[in-house]
């Protein structure tokens, strides 16, 4: 087999590979469930962006499969095996503060700034150039080769469910939407509340209410509480001198007291980064001569988690070499005098956790507070052994076109190569390179969208053929 220049094939495409992301970028593909119809189940938009896809595909001469607008997929070669490509062609809604329309696809000093353009219609027109690459050099391949182009992996991934409820799972794969150099362990994660009746207060000084937090995988960065109390004065003034060194605000109408404050959010997956605002608000609380129920919410809150990101107070702590520490992140406090309390956790676990023992410690924990477990949901880890040949043919890839070690990545978990049995996420984003999808002006670098192109189609023919 003669020695194939990788990268100067994809030169070769550069001009079309450009042109076509840009046009791929240009259809507005975000979640509509409002304009669901027939064959499209997340909107127009979605539907279209998977069209394009397929059309192209079909002329390109790949065998097209679209899943009644949930997914689809393109084909080629032979074999009993499937390596699978996952991509997704949804993106989230574009927000506001850009310097060019989100949906122009307009290139400036090298970049196409769109939304979608790294994550994840960039790297999905990478990876379908890289599939074409192969196809035109027709180079003999013994396992068929199928991106699979899901729709809704922005919001629920209904489009994985319903497509691996009807086709194949893929013998191996990976996953172009998260970074390079190959991620090959996930941690699991696992999303509980914690709940606490309520009970008449007594008392002085009442806790109405106090609420933080919308999103579990989410550090709260504000808070509330309500306090009612003859000595509401008093409250707000020590209120006051407590967030002296952050920001926050109080107000007082008769016997009741406003207090509010703002922390720092982060991801659920690196609460230690976030400053919980919930947290804070009950750590002033604390001190606070609250009623029974309230003061028993707070004491709680403050005891297993103050200070805490790794589960030790709940005697859950865990780590392993693989993924490291299991984290818990309180992405949701509510209280309310009538309703009692409720606390929403999000916890990220390593590979080799115990799942069931470490439920178990944290509900008898929990529950020598008088909080019961509920609403338990769970992703398991993700881990493909090091060894696996998956795993070494990437790393060689990566070495060979990049000139750098392809050292092996583990995160707190959530890259859709999860959805994969033998799957890992393998770029786009490069090592040290600026991260912006989901924000504004997000863009791909033309170098690194070719380069990319390169490293896929590589990858693809060394595992295929
Ligand atoms: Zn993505």
């Amino acid at each position: 087999m003669k020695n194939i220049n990788w990268m100067q094939e994809v030169e070769k495409r550069k001009e079309a590979l450009i042109a076509d992301t840009q046009q791929f970028l240009r259809i507005k593909s975000m979640l509509k469930e409002e304009e669901k119809s027939d064959g499209a189940p997340f909107g127009e938009g979605i539907a279209k962006a998977l069209a394009f896809m397929l059309e192209k595909g079909e002329q390109d001469g790949f065998t097209s499969k679209n899943l009644e607008g949930y997914a689809g997929h393109l084909e080629m070669g032979k074999g009993e095996e499937l390596l699978g490509i996952l991509c997704h062609v949804d993106v989230v809604p574009e927000g506001a503060g850009w310097t060019s329309d989100p949906y122009s696809a307009e290139i400036r000093n090298g970049n196409i700034y769109a939304r979608g353009a790294i994550d994840d219609k960039g790297p999905t027109m990478a990876a379908y150039y890289a599939m074409k690459i192969v196809k035109e050099l027709d180079l003999p391949l013994n396992k068929r080769v199928r991106m699979i182009l899901g729709t809704d992996e922005e919001s629920q991934w209904r489009c994985v469910d319903h497509y691996f409820a009807h086709e194949e799972m893929p013998t191996m794969g990976f996953a172009p939407d998260a970074d390079f150099p190959i991620i090959n362990a996930e941690k699991g994660i696992c999303n509980l509340y914690l709940t606490q009746e309520a009970k008449a207060a007594d008392g002085e000084t009442i806790l109405k209410e106090l609420t933080s937090g919308r999103r579990l995988n989410m550090v709260p960065d504000v808070a509330k509480a309500v306090v009612q109390s003859k000595d509401a004065q008093e409250i707000a003034k020590r209120f006051e001198r407590y967030v002296q060194d952050r920001e926050g605000k109080v107000s007082v109408e008769g016997e009741m007291a406003v207090l509010e404050l703002r922390g720092i959010s982060a991801h659920g997956s690196t609460p230690e980064k976030g400053e919980n605002a919930g947290l804070c608000l009950a750590a002033f609380l604390k001190h606070e001569k609250l009623d029974a129920a309230g003061a028993a919410f707070v004491e709680f809150t403050i005891q297993s988690f103050e200070n805490d990101t790794r589960g030790k107070n709940l005697g859950i702590q865990y780590n392993d070499d693989i993924t490291g520490d299991l984290t818990v992140n309180v992405g949701l406090l509510s209280y309310t005098e009538a309703e009692g309390g409720k606390l929403g956790l999000n916890i990220r676990y390593p590979v080799t956790t115990n799942l069931q023992e470490t439920l178990a410690a944290l509900e008898q924990s929990a529950g020598a507070h008088g909080f019961c477990m509920k609403d338990m949901s769970d992703s398991r880890p993700h881990h493909v052994d090091k060894d696996h040949v998956l795993i070494r043919t990437l790393q060689r890839v990566y070495e060979e076109q990049t000139g750098e070690e392809a050292t092996l990545l583990s995160i707190g978990g959530g890259t859709y190569a999860r959805s994969l049995k033998a799957g890992v996420a393998f770029g786009p984003l490069f090592p040290g390179k600026e991260e912006l999808a989901h924000q504004k002006d997000e863009y791909i670098e033309i170098e690194d969208l070719l380069k990319a192109t390169a490293i896929y189609a590589q990858a693809i023919y060394e595992l295929a053929k």
